[in-house]
């Protein structure tokens, strides 16, 4: 099941998490026809919602990023089966890919490199990830998600 969304400018923090979640997701696209853009949009604006009248959009109602969260994953039955955590670059939504830890021996702090055996990066930006504390922290928060 291939799920992709845009998530309008409020929604910085939920599309954040749909990127640790492995989904495609642009942030902050503009005006889109959901109906046209192959995307689900995620929007918070009353007006958005009731001028278009599709499935291909999710009106989110709570403010909080976990609650909307769960919204998305209720509304379209996502499971946890569904997901790819960490596969996805957070900050441009690229697919990150396990480097070599010896290539990046300069470019991480000296003590995760010498703890960690596992990297990937993300070829658009090049931002390197590994499994830290928050990545820890972000299993326990996606848990809770489907325990519901
Ligand atoms: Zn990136």
């Amino acid at each position: 099941m291939e799920i992709n969304f845009a998530a309008e400018k409020t929604l910085g923090k939920l599309a954040k998490w749909l990127r640790i979640l492995g989904f495609d997701t642009i942030y902050d696209p503009g005006i889109i026809n959901p109906a046209e853009s192959g995307r689900i949009l995620l929007t918070r604006t009353k007006r958005i919602r009731d001028e278009y009248k599709t499935d291909k959009l999710i009106f989110i109602k709570s403010d909080k990023p976990f609650k909307q969260l769960q919204e998305v994953i209720k509304t379209l039955g996502i499971v946890y089966e569904d997901i790819k955590t960490f596969t996805r670059c957070i900050k441009c939504n690229t697919e990150i890919r396990t480097i070599n830890k010896n290539s990046i021996r300069s470019v991480v702090p000296d003590y995760v490199w010498e703890n960690q055996d596992s990297f990937k990066t993300c070829i658009e930006c090049k931002r390197i990830y590994w499994q830290g504390s928050h990545t820890k922290r972000s299993m326990e928060i996606i848990k809770k998600l489907f325990e519901a």
